[in-house]
């Protein structure tokens, strides 16, 4: 597998389109698929094969990727008619979305029943991550194969943390449901807090600061409440229902191995809870404006 073959890549969304931008960027030819045809069209490159379908994109490409929002639609640009499964040019499928395990295991079976191989492969880091091509791979599957495509994976994100998890595909969309649960959770937390904060007199700005050197510290205070919800943005990138079904994964994960989760089915409900009140296509940093609205205050700049 040469450094310069064609690349496939099938989900051009809000992360797809960044990290198939830097592949290209790393000098990786392209050919590119997504449902939504005006940006097929308009992916910038003289060299990019834009087509119609999954298995147009497996009939030109030995290694296609593919980054799609639910494990729903991995299936069917898998397995449907004209999926990858059909392409005659595939022999390795890289699965950057978050796809939760059940589905991952299912797709790599079927996939290696037809001599096709996986690489279970999703990505943290958010946009700004597969803007930057920062991001963290948890990267499940043979490990040679790792070892073939990993070159690949480094030019969409940061090469020291482009990891190898373990053998079995669905590991790593394991470890990737569990990373989320901490995150949205981490964010809920933080914005109940904050709330409380500014309802006692605090600037969030200060918070923020003095979180960010004490033990409160974590994903949200380091990264979402400046970029997006103290400057009322509300741009992260990721949008509720994506954060919503990741935590239902990982609450499946738990229920498929029969484990408690006390605090994770709590956080389920309060997130099922904002789907319920239409939150499902906003920007998840949003979630802050249900803690603001029952306490009164808002948490901006001062
Ligand atoms: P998105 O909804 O912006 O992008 C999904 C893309 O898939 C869209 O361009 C859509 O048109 C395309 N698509 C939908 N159905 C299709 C089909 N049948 N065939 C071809 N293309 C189809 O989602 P996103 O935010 O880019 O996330 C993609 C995946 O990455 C999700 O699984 C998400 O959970 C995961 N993820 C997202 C973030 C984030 O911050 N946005 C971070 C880490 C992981």
């Amino acid at each position: 597998m040469s450094e310069n073959k064609r690349i496939g890549f099938v989900g051009l969304g809000n992360m797809g389109y960044h990290m198939a931008s830097n592949l290209a960027k790393a000098g990786h030819p392209l050919a590119i698929y997504d449902i939504r045809k005006e940006v097929v069209d308009s992916f910038p490159g003289e060299d990019v094969l834009r087509l119609s379908s999954p298995k147009e994109v497996a009939d030109q490409t030995e290694i296609v990727l593919v980054s799609l929002p639910t494990p729903q639609v991995v299936k069917s640009v898998v397995l449907d008619e004209n999926g990858l499964i059909y392409g005659s040019a595939i022999r390795v499928y890289i699965d950057l979305s978050t796809s939760g395990r059940t589905v991952s295991k299912e797709v790599g079976k079927a996939l290696a029943e037809s001599g096709i191989k996986t690489l279970d492969s999703p990505v943290s880091g958010g946009v700004p991550g597969a803007e930057k091509a920062t991001l963290s791979i948890m990267v499940a599957g043979e490990k040679e194969i790792f070892d073939q495509c990993k070159h690949i994976l480094d030019s969409i994100g940061n090469k020291d943390k482009v990891l190898h998890v373990g053998e079995e595909i669905g590991q790593a969309q394991a470890l990737k449901v569990i990373n989320n649960l901490l995150s949205s959770s981490a964010l809920a937390i933080t914005s109940e807090a904050m709330v409380l904060g500014v309802k006692a007199g605090l600037d969030p700005n200060v918070m923020i600061d003095v979180l960010n050197v004490s033990s409160g510290r974590n994903s949200a205070t380091e990264d979402k409440f400046k970029k997006s919800i103290i400057n009322r943005k509300f741009d992260y990138g990721f949008q509720t229902a994506l954060a919503y079904k990741d935590i239902k994964l990982c609450l499946d994960l738990a229920a498929d191995l029969e484990v408690p989760m006390f605090l994770g089915n709590n956080m389920e409900h309060f997130w099922k809870f904002a789907m319920t009140q239409g939150a499902g296509d906003k920007d998840y940093t949003t979630i802050i404006k249900y803690f603001e609205e029952w306490a009164g205050v808002e948490v901006k700049e001062q």
